[in-house]
């Protein structure tokens, strides 16, 4: 029903209705975890041309990344943890707090994940990283300064050059570099308030388990249809080369700007990639297909493989009953059409790109999940 005009209602009718349905929405909200664990575990996205079923949150059900993101997380945490979705469901934890949770209870041993869960109810986000912190504490956060750039003065942004050095004085640049522990710290303990914080529960661990390490991947947002901003962390190794390509390439970077080096790099290691896949290609067929030298031998030479990936885009090749091909770009992978198990043969017409979802999702359809188990195991015991 559409939401109607609520004047009509008393003050009392308002509060016992909003009460009504917020229990109803944790209610539902649960419910919709436990659907989308098993739609997870039986991993129904995949016949629907979806690569995961964060993906599938997204553009087939229409949320948005974060909160597909949040619930694909706590999904897979209610799968191990059942309790998750009575407390979801009756109030005692919500949302943040499952997904805050759900990386220290996978480390956890059984036990101890569900005397946290319990020590974890009814507790706001920051009561709960308070906890946290005081269970499994982290190294102090080192102390670093950080140029940043003067808001009055965008055009900069487009001048200044990479620095590193606090004591720069120009210190405008695009991509900032500062240790890891910084930018990925979680949020700080003294930004908590200590004195509203109820006391804490009664579990300890012998051997507190590290916190989970943080994934960060390098953030790319658009600005304007031609201008993106980049911000990530970066390794001491990668700074030492970028440091390096500063010197190199100090006569056709003179400003040393950490993007236009890496953009050079790209371009360069672009044009050798593209070499390569031609100067391999020792046997071709009338049309300029490349062949493999042993078709029956399962690994394709590069040659074949650079001809594959720009005939199928890059792009997962899978597509659905529904005729929707998977839109996944990432972890693409080489697979045969019909397996070198059954016979198909390393050539153009027999090859395409999958997702490692579809890849994995084919081989089983095809092989059989047996099969697989046994030749990854296989593989696990050669390894
Ligand atoms: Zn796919």
């Amino acid at each position: 029903m559409l939401p109607r005009s609520l004047s009509h209602l008393s003050d009392r009718a308002l509060a016992e209705q909003l009460e009504t349905l917020v229990s109803r929405e944790r209610v539902h909200a649960a419910e919709l975890l436990a659907h989308l664990a098993e739609f997870d575990a039986r991993k129904l996205y995949r016949p629907a041309g979806y690569a995961s079923l964060y993906v599938y949150c997204v553009k087939a059900l229409g949320m948005s990344e974060d909160v597909a993101c949040r619930r694909t997380i706590a999904a897979r945490a209610s799968r191990r943890h059942t309790a998750i979705l009575a407390a979801l469901a009756d109030g005692r934890l919500h949302l943040t707090a499952v997904v805050t949770l759900a990386p220290y209870l996978k480390r956890l041993p059984r036990q101890a994940a569900v005397a946290l869960l319990e020590a974890a109810e009814r507790r706001s986000k920051h009561d709960l990283a308070l906890m946290l912190a005081t269970r499994f504490p982290s190294p102090d956060v080192p102390t670093s300064v950080r140029p940043v750039m003067p808001a009055s003065d965008p055009a900069a942004t487009e001048r200044a050059p990479l620095t590193t050095r606090p004591d720069t004085p120009s210190s405008g640049s695009a991509l900032q570099v500062t240790p890891m522990s910084c930018t990925s710290a979680p949020a700080r303990i003294s930004d908590v308030s200590m004195t509203s914080a109820p006391p804490l529960g009664p579990l300890s661990l012998a051997v507190p388990p590290q916190p989970p390490p943080q994934q960060i991947r390098a953030q790319v947002v658009p600005l304007s249809a031609e201008r993106f901003e980049l911000r990530g962390t970066i390794s001491r190794d990668f700074h030492e080369k970028i440091q390096k390509l500063r010197e190199l390439f100090s006569h056709v970077v003179p400003n040393g700007d950490a993007f236009a080096l890496l953009e050079r790099c790209a371009d360069e290691v672009l044009v050798r990639a593209e070499r390569r896949g031609t100067t391999r290609a020792s046997r071709v067929e009338a049309d300029g297909t490349p062949l493999a030298v042993d078709p029956e031998h399962r690994q394709a030479p590069e040659a074949l493989r650079r001809f594959i990936w720009h005939r199928d885009g890059g792009q997962c090749t899978f597509v659905s009953e529904s005729g929707r091909r998977c839109e996944s770009r990432e972890r693409v992978e080489l697979d045969h059409v019909v397996p070198v198990a059954k016979g198909g043969r390393t050539e153009a017409g027999n090859l395409r790109l999958l997702c490692r979802s579809h890849n994995q999702f084919e081989a089983e359809r095809q092989l059989g999940p047996e099969f697989i188990r046994q030749r990854r195991s296989q593989a696990a015991q050669q390894r």
